[in-house]
């Protein structure tokens, strides 16, 4: 009797899950095993919104898994000692997992693949699975460096390459008794949860996968960018968690084809892009990726204007609504992200990582590389072409939110002024704005462009 233990990390599928049809192929007996990671816990990285979807994508795997005769095996601890006990327990001699591209990722593998080798087993790790293209393998011609730096060439050499044809889930497994279940975490348990938070699991992507390709695709060029309008695929935190397959959701949207198609899967390839650098710059997590030597203000300095910025209370509508989305949602809107982002780093001139942070603690998608390097990017710091752009939030708003109408959702106090004019409330007749309960803004935009330019050396 052969069995092999998979390790579940961030591809919580059944589809498209090479680990799991390799292992399911070579063994009689597979272990499907996910470890509530405590590592992840201490630092801070399993906040209430991540840890309630990832409830729900566990016990939708479970699921999925009970349904082909199989079931999910749940351990808390150390990655490496639990993996190396439930394979000891069952007699595993093989263990496979997807890669991974953070810092943490890596060393993880190192410590598994070390301590399964010393008790005489064997580590299969799997790429393209976490994203669609495996980082590293397509690297720049002529230059030596180990990874794309600009965009728009990666993108080039990214879309030539031949994608796997989506796997389907092994039809049949069979979880060796000795394999004992553990409890699944549910998310009921969890407090502080967003309420507005989107449900996890396999399914439930899938499901938002097919209506997307059907009704929200084809017309995402024109419309991506409407904040109002939310019509962006939501699947990040589907991608995030793995229980949409990259590689197949890019496979789907060419099938697809048009102008929409396009624009998207051009789209997730910032993904994809972001995850290569990290996998090459694992320190561009926490240090710049270009050395640039910003005097940040930090909490110190703006302790007061970063709280504003985290309670969505700027004096800069489209920001607030912005920020109060994120609260609300645990997500925001791509356009969202970049105004609020480039208020806290480049308008209040405040360390990027104070701003990454507060995402990361709420973010249902919080990503390390797609989080820490839109950051950089915005900030200036990271491989943005033009590190010196300042978005202007009245500007951005009035273009992206013509009407005021996502400015009047999130932003209560504003949501009797009808039309554009929500986006600056400080031009209204004086006892209807001093009527409103909400706040000047925190800075002038001409005097945080001074700034920012005076900082930069640029004046
Ligand atoms: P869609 O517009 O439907 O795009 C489809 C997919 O493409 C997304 O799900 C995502 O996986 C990928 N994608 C789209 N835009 C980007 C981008 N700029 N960079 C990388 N991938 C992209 N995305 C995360 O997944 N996690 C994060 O923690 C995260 N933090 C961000 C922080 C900042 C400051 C900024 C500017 C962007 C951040 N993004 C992050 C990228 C982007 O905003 C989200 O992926 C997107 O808004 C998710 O919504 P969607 O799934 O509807 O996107």
């Amino acid at each position: 009797m052969t069995v092999s233990v998979v390790l579940y990390t961030s591809d919580l599928r059944l589809h498209d899950h090479p680990p799991l049809c390799a292992a399911s192929a070579a063994s009689d007996e597979v272990v499907p095993l996910f470890v509530l990671d405590r590592r992840v816990e201490e630092a801070g990285f399993a906040v209430p919104n991540r840890r309630a979807f990832l409830a729900d994508c566990l016990r939708d795997l479970d699921a999925g898994l009970r349904e082909r005769g199989g079931r999910l095996v749940i351990r808390t601890g150390d990655v490496a000692e639990e993996v190396c006990r439930v394979a000891a327990g069952t007699g595993a001699g093989d263990v496979h997992m997807s890669g991974g591209v953070s810092a943490y990722a890596h060393a993880r593998e190192e410590r598994l693949r070390a301590e399964l080798e010393s008790q005489g087993r064997r580590l299969h790790v799997h790429d393209a699975v976490v994203t669609a293209v495996a980082p590293g393998a397509v690297r720049p011609t002529g230059s030596g460096a180990d990874h794309f730096a600009v965009f728009t060439p990666y993108f080039r050499r990214w879309s030539q390459e031949r994608l796997r044809d989506p796997l389907a889930p092994p039809r049949a497994l069979r979880v060796p008794d000795a394999a004992l279940s553990g409890e699944l975490p549910s998310r009921k348990g969890v407090s502080g949860v967003s309420p507005g938070l989107a449900k996890g699991g396999e399914k439930a992507g899938r499901a938002l996968l097919t209506a997307w390709r059907r009704s929200g695709l084809e017309s995402y060029a024109e419309t991506h960018d409407d904040l109002a309008g939310d019509a962006t695929s939501r699947l990040s935190p589907h991608l995030h968690f793995g229980t949409v397959s990259p590689a197949e959701l890019v496979g789907r949207a060419r099938g697809a084809g048009g102008a929409g198609a396009e624009a998207f899967v051009r789209q997730v390839c910032w993904r994809d892009f972001h995850h290569q650098v990290l996998a090459a710059r694992p320190a561009a997590s926490h240090e710049n990726y270009r050395t640039r030597q910003d005097d940040w203000r930090d909490e110190k300095e703006a302790g007061d204007e970063i709280e504003a910025w985290r309670e969505g209370r700027t004096g800069y509508p489209v920001v607030d609504a912005a920020m109060r989305q994120l609260r609300h949602e645990g997500w925001m809107h791509n356009r969202g992200r970049l105004l609020a982002a480039s208020f806290l780093a480049k308008s209040l001139y405040v360390d990027w990582r104070i701003g990454a942070r507060h995402f990361l603690d709420l973010l249902v998608d919080g990503d390390i590389a797609n989080n820490q390097l839109n950051w950089q990017w915005v900030a200036g710091t990271g491989t943005d072409s033009r590190p010196n752009r300042v978005l202007n939030p009245v500007r951005q708003g009035h273009r992206y939110d013509p009407d005021g109408a996502y400015v009047r959702r999130w932003v209560p106090e504003l949501a009797g002024i009808g039309g554009g004019a929500v986006h600056e409330p400080w031009q209204l007749p004086e006892p209807e704005r001093a009527a409103l309960d909400y706040p000047a803004p925190l800075v002038g935009l001409a005097d945080a462009l001074d700034r920012f330019k005076q900082a930069r050396g640029l004046l």
